[in-house]
């Protein structure tokens, strides 16, 4: 070993620097409830929802933020989004009907699902739920239940195809945002083959963490919400979606060490510090090196409140978005999801088995699989916390990759080398922060016949924890 591999040192939340201070408790709780387990915490969502409605009031605006709720499959999320009077973002029929049934005041829910059937927007429009329009057929199927129930649907557009530095942003979703008052010329209003649907707002979500981007969008919609008041229709809110970055390291230097290093090593000029040298979107192609990073950008300085802010200070022409805003007297939405669960939730896994492979890396088994802790980027990118159940007295600093319990080669559960204080015994425990958002829940298989983890909501702060204090998470699967 030539170098040091690099590390990235996650932020991390009282809660869970006090668990993993507690070997015992989190052993206990692997022995109750199987590997891995996942352990959440409610209070961090409250405080991220306080930076958002900061930058709101300081602006003078009317808000409202609806929790993405596809980020995390607890329904203890839901319970705490209703409790807090937040709104929630859902995008299937169980996510709506769950809501629903939980008591979360259907004013504040939106439908955004990307498929809707007939059924989903039975429930939607009888319970007088927001639904965000993705295009004509869905129009029709709207006006269709709307008429079967004698009822105005209310309704919302998604839009697309934002005009930026000369091009036009590529969306699947949404009606072009030039097309859109034509279309509403046309078809709406009382005379219109969509007239039980209530027009009241414009929604986007959009791909990349570009604030200038999401700005000249937001600005773009205030246009349009301006052109349709003088066509007769009222924009009574504007939705700028989710997307809202999130820095999940400490250094900044780490950072910027560790993406070096990589590239040095994919060119082969460095030790590799990633399974069989996967260059996580780097690769070399005739001798030279090509590629971008594929994985979430982990660090940034621009995560939540100072992302929506940069949004919504944006201006052209001398009046900033929030400025526009509150001259139309237009209601701001967000959809945040992953950026609300920030240092809500872990994964905690106990060590199965360690090995050598056959060129002389150590593999340490983890009891639990790749869809368990699984980024749709390149790698999940934060050093885990290993926890020795007994702390040993020779320990010899060791370099392991984490390998997981599928039967694919590819069921490598970091990229990344780790190094750790010595080689893991069986049945000791690794802790990946951070997971709520997506890195459990969104790809989670049951393949091998693998049950689903059981999902726990911890309450108490920094003080010393008892099993008696985790519950399990009541969503019905
Ligand atoms: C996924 C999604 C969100 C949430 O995105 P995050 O990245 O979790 O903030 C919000 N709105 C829509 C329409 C989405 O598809």
């Amino acid at each position: 070993m030539t170098t040091e591999l690099p590390r990235l040192t996650p932020h991390v939340s009282d809660w869970m620097t006090s668990l993993t201070d507690q070997p015992q408790v989190l052993d206990g709780l692997l022995e109750t409830y199987g590997s891995p387990v996942n352990i959440h915490h409610t209070g961090p969502f409250q405080a991220n929802y306080a930076k958002y409605q900061a930058v709101f009031e300081a602006h003078g605006l009317d808000h409202l933020v609806c929790f993405a709720r596809k980020a995390n499959k607890c329904s203890g999320f839901v319970a705490k989004a209703r409790d807090m009077g937040i709104g929630v973002d859902t995008a299937s029929y169980h996510e709506l009907e769950e809501c629903l049934s939980m008591g979360l005041n259907p004013e504040k829910l939106v439908l955004t699902a990307a498929i809707k059937n007939r059924k989903l927007i039975h429930l939607a429009v009888k319970a007088g739920v927001l639904i965000i329009l993705d295009n004509e057929d869905e129009c029709a199927l709207t006006q269709q239940v709307a008429e079967e129930l004698h009822v105005t649907a209310r309704i919302g557009l998604r839009i697309c195809g934002f005009e930026y530095e000369g091009e036009k942003l590529y969306s699947r979703f949404g009606f072009v945002v030039s097309r859109v008052a034509d279309f509403l010329k046309e078809h709406f209003g009382s005379s219109g083959i969509y007239n039980k649907l209530e027009y009241s707002g414009l929604h986007f979500h959009l791909n990349g963490y570009s604030t200038s981007q999401r700005g000249t969008a937001l600005q773009q919609s205030l246009q349009l919400a301006e052109h349709l008041t003088g066509l007769g229709f009222r924009t009574s809110f504007i939705d700028i979606g989710g997307g809202f970055l999130m820095n999940y390291l400490q250094h900044k230097t780490e950072w910027e060490h560790f993406l070096k290093h990589l590239k040095k090593a994919v060119k082969g000029e460095a030790d590799p510090i990633t399974f069989q040298n996967n260059g996580l979107g780097y690769e070399i192609v005739d001798g030279k090196l090509h590629g971008k990073l594929n994985t979430y950008p982990y660090f940034n300085e621009q995560s939540q409140d100072v992302f929506l802010e940069e949004i919504l200070s944006y201006e052209s022409g001398g009046e900033s978005n929030a400025q526009y805003a509150r001259r139309l007297n237009i209601q701001m939405r967000m959809e945040p999801g992953r950026s609300l669960l920030d240092q809500t939730g872990m994964t905690v896994a106990k060590v199965a088995f360690r090995k050598k492979d056959m060129e002389g890396h150590w593999l340490v088994g983890l009891e639990m699989n790749m869809t368990q802790i699984y980024s749709s980027s390149a790698d999940f990118l934060l050093d885990p916390f290993y926890l020795p159940l007994n702390t040993s007295s020779e320990a010899q600093p060791t370099e392991v990759y984490f390998t997981g319990a599928y039967c694919l080669e590819r069921d490598v559960l970091l990229k990344r080398k780790i190094a750790l204080p010595q080689l893991p015994e069986i049945g000791d425990i690794v802790i990946f922060v951070n997971t709520a958002g997506y890195m459990m829940h969104f790809f989670e298989t049951e393949a091998h016949m693998f049950r689903l983890a059981t999902n726990l909501f911890y309450h108490k702060g920094d003080q010393a924890a008892e099993l008696s204090d985790f519950a399990e998470d009541t969503t019905e699967s």
